[in-house]
């Protein structure tokens, strides 16, 4: 105990930190017995590529993606009487491109990609979850065309905003079934991303939506799919993990099954709010737990690979979920001093990505402030968040004087977060986490 099947580096993945084998270290550290690599597939057009990839051609994209896999295999032999490491991969549904391509990229691989990680991230070819901007332009192709001169001031009704909604969801769910039933994915990755803007949504006001979503639980359970519970959600601010309440009683209802993910981006976010999950699983019903094992004698799955899920047993009565977090201060400290060290040095930014970068190195650092329970790391973060309060206004100013941009949503967007970033570091700096010191 415990493990995680979904999990991403800096080596790999531009917009994460640390090299693969600082991650499997640390999950080492944390006695993970099993952890899955699973960096994202290549994108195959120019604009499918994240922000901080600009100017990266595609086939190094590609040749980063074999140099994943090498390495990835290299680790699991080197490891192998430490940790389970599993090599996978997780998916990209924008175009039909990426579905063909991934058939090409399994067909190359020889069996060294053991499982996916099912995951859409796109609709209509719009990220819907890097920000709340672009996801609002993808919401957006899904209104009624632009009202003429006649209906221009009247504003879209409730019931419109119902439709684009229940369209865009449907479309999500639809992508999603596509993929499973091209790919069968062992892992299916963070089920309902199609709300991470709107955590309050709830399914059952969408109907035509809900339909499709047991559609896709009915189909993935059938074949043997195992759902994500995946960490992540907490640190993009829910009060909840992947997938919500909702979800997670349909999948429950159609007999699904439950792995653990953390979808760290980095050693620094590797279990990151485990701590939170067990309330969670006891919250919204979830009593079992499986993990994904290689079996030589057991045959193919679904898919024709070898990966098959084992239940955990007693998941919830293994020490890892009772012991008090930020038992090892000297790791909860560097990690903070190296996220904040990464911060700064982005705070000079000469550019919007470089902001961007920034604004994200800063929210990463408050995460790993408000993670640590540690007293010692508490005084020690005290002094860090008065560096990013520092480091979150040069962000923010330097917004204003690299206007040269020809995108104002973007910028707008950026603005957003780095004043989100402010406040954050300001309540974390007015609040101590530790008032015996
Ligand atoms: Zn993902
Ligand atoms: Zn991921």
């Amino acid at each position: 105990m415990p493990q995680s099947h979904h999990s991403h580096s800096g080596q790999f993945c531009k917009h994460a930190t640390g090299t693969l084998e600082d991650v499997v270290l640390e999950a080492i550290r944390q006695r993970f017995d099993t952890f899955g690599l699973t960096e994202h597939v290549p994108r195959y057009r120019p604009q499918d590529l994240y922000p901080e990839e600009e100017g990266i051609p595609l086939d190094t994209l590609r040749a980063q993606f074999d140099a994943f896999l090498i390495e990835a295999h290299r680790l699991k032999m080197k490891y192998a009487d430490q940790i389970t490491l599993l090599v996978g991969l997780e998916t990209e549904f924008i175009t039909q491109t990426d579905m063909d391509e991934l058939d090409a990229l399994l067909a190359a691989s020889g069996g060294r990609v053991e499982y996916l990680v099912g995951s859409v991230h796109h609709v209509r070819g719009i990220p819907i979850d890097f920000d709340q901007d672009t996801f609002l332009k993808c919401l957006d192709s899904f209104r009624s065309p632009a009202p003429t001169a006649l209906t221009q001031s009247t504003p879209a009704s409730t019931s419109e905003e119902h439709d684009a909604m229940e369209t865009f969801l449907c479309a999500y769910f639809d992508a999603q079934h596509e993929l499973m039933r091209c790919f069968h994915p062992e892992v299916i990755g963070h089920f309902d991303l199609c709300r991470l803007y709107r955590p309050a949504l709830r399914f059952a006001d969408y109907p035509a939506a809900l339909a499709l979503i047991r559609r896709n639980v009915r189909f993935a359970a059938t074949y043997g799919a195992l759902f994500e519970l995946n960490a992540a959600a907490f640190r993009k601010g829910w009060d909840a993990a992947y997938p919500g309440a909702d979800i997670v009683e349909i999948i429950l209802q159609e007999g699904g099954r439950f792995v653990l993910s953390d979808d760290s981006h980095g050693p620094h976010a590797v279990g990151l709010n485990y701590h939170r999950i067990p309330e969670y699983a006891r919250r919204v019903g979830i009593a079992e737990l499986w993990a994904l094992e290689r079996q030589s004698d057991t045959g193919l799955n679904a898919a024709g690979r070898r990966l098959v899920p084992r239940r955990i047993t007693s998941p919830w009565e293994h020490p890892f979920w009772t012991r008090e977090r930020g038992t090892s201060e000297r790791y909860a400290r560097k990690t903070t001093t190296w996220m904040a060290m990464r911060a700064h040095a982005f705070a000079v930014p000469t550019n919007r990505k470089s902001v961007a970068v920034a604004v994200d190195a800063l929210a990463h650092v408050l995460n790993q402030v408000s993670s640590s329970s540690c007293a010692a790391v508490g005084l020690h973060a005290g002094s860090m968040v008065k560096h990013l309060r520092m480091n979150a206004r040069v962000a923010r100013k330097s917004l204003h004087t690299a206007s040269s941009s020809p995108d104002d949503a973007s910028d707008a967007s950026y603005e957003y977060n780095a004043s989100q970033t402010e406040r954050s570091s300001e309540a974390a700096f007015a609040v101590p986490k530790h008032p015996a010191l």
